[in-house]
């Protein structure tokens, strides 16, 4: 309870200190030069050591490649773009990537159902890009991959299957899905004669659309819905401040990228996962900027973060992957404060995801449930001086504000989440919606079945 103590104290101490300019005053009676946290140290991931070395060669799948690769299961759900460490401690699993090593360099990381229990049928193709021995260990191996393909398996299980089935390495036949990057449908019943006219984003490009608008049954903001350089332009301004690094220019990149950064429940990450078309999954996304959230206890719902005090450690971004001496890979979501922690065990560097940095075991102040680390630096003068990483999947975004739940209405300690596996999505409420739905799918969105889930999640009121 002391360790409490003192996190609430530092706490008041940061608010009344506005952003936490407390430490730039300890330090400049010093003297001493401000250093700002290398982000791209994080990304090195070099807590795994010296040890790795590259390895060659780049397999590119067309989606339908159908073929048999070595699975294993995964708390959480990663996304294409992202990078994945990982230690393999089990001398089954190390023998089975070996084998990779020397063939195609590939393996899947199963997605989790919503429930968390039981495999989704869906996962990744990661492929190995520089691997080692971990720490010299014989029969350990360490190695870093980069996750490229999304696929699923070639036959869906027809029942559920748990987590634990696939806690090894397993060959599966898997298939690769498509990313589909679909055009804009006004542009398809555009009037060609006005194309001398367009001139892309313009106040006269506007009203040109208008007047394509007006030749089919719906209004321009139908249409405007999906429209990528809103999107895009809606994702820039919200993770402007958040991310230095450019976001991705492509619509499918841009849409794994922002699935990648966004803190959401596991149902609405296997949902933005499994649509196949960026443009969709990009919309959903931006439906869930739209939201304030912030990020409880998994267990007991205690607020623990805002999500305005997300910002980014990694050049990976605000989320990244980090594996622990046990094998463990965790997926942190780093944040500048955070409230309601209790800390415990004494700071230490060892194996710390960010050098320079002493790690503290985080929990929750009210279940004493695990939730992540406060990582402090060992240098007065290093920025920030003090942040929290907290486990993506044991804090849970609640939203806030117009659509804000009550406590009753939350999720409740245990919190049990709704499970109806193989993934059913819910049906379509509102009949009018149902129709606007049934529209934009002629006009050639498919899988509109995805973007019932979120209406659904959204409309989700009393
Ligand atoms: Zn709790």
């Amino acid at each position: 309870m002391e360790e409490q103590g003192a996190v609430s104290e530092t706490e008041e101490e940061r608010t009344a200190e506005d952003d936490g300019d407390l430490s730039v005053e300890a330090v400049s009676q010093e003297n001493e030069p401000v250093e700002q946290f290398d982000i791209s140290l994080a990304a090195s991931h070099s807590y795994m050591g010296s040890g790795l070395v590259a390895v060659g060669g780049r397999s590119v799948l067309e989606a339908g490649w159908t073929g048999k690769v070595p699975v294993m299961a995964h708390h959480g759900i990663v996304f294409p773009g992202e990078i994945v460490p990982m230690l393999l401690t089990n001398a089954n699993d190390v023998a089975v990537l070996v084998q990779t090593l020397d063939h195609d360099k590939l393996f899947g990381l199963l997605c989790p159902d919503e429930s968390g229990n039981d495999v989704s049928g869906y996962g990744v193709l990661c492929e190995v890009f520089e691997a080692g021995e971990a720490n010299g260990a014989p029969q350990t191996l360490t190695f870093k991959a980069r996750a490229n393909h999304r696929f699923r398996f070639k036959d869906m299980p027809k029942q559920s299957q748990p987590i634990e089935a696939y806690s090894r390495m397993k060959v599966v036949e898997v298939r690769v899905l498509p990313e589909v990057k679909l055009g804009d449908p006004l542009h398809q019943n555009r009037l060609l004669s006005l194309d001398n006219w367009r001139r892309e984003r313009t106040m006269l490009d506007n009203r040109l659309r208008n007047i394509d608008a007006k030749l089919t049954p719906w209004p321009l903001f139908v249409y405007d819905i999906f429209d990528y350089h809103r999107m895009k332009q809606t994702i820039k301004d919200y993770f402007g401040n958040i991310i230095k690094t450019p976001i991705p220019e492509d619509p499918v990149s841009l849409s794994f990228w922002t699935a990648s950064n966004l803190t959401m429940s596991i149902r609405d990450r296997l949902a933005l996962f499994i649509v196949d078309d960026a443009l969709l999954r990009l919309h959903m996304e931006v439906r869930l900027i739209s939201r304030d959230s912030v990020l409880c206890c998994l267990s007991c719902s205690t607020e623990i973060a805002r999500r305005e005090d997300v910002f980014a450690m990694s050049s990976e971004g605000v989320h990244s992957n980090y594996t622990n001496l046990g094998g463990y890979m965790h997926d942190i979501v780093t944040v500048s404060r955070a409230q309601n922690i209790d800390l415990s065990g004494s700071p230490s560097a060892d194996f710390s995801w960010f050098p320079g940095y002493a790690w503290s075991i985080a929990s929750c102040a009210y279940c004493l449930v695990h939730v992540g680390w406060r990582f402090d630096a060992l240098k007065r003068n290093m920025r920030p001086q003090q942040f929290f990483g907290l486990c993506r999947n044991y804090v849970l975004p609640r939203t806030t504000g117009r659509r804000d739940r009550s406590p009753s209405q939350s999720a409740s300690p245990p919190y049990t989440p709704p499970r109806t596996p193989p993934y059913s999505p819910p049906p379509v409420r509102s009949s009018r919606l149902a129709s606007l739905l049934s529209d934009l799918r002629q006009a050639g969105l498919q899988q509109i079945e995805a973007i019932n889930i979120i209406y659904d999640m959204v409309d989700d009121e009393p």
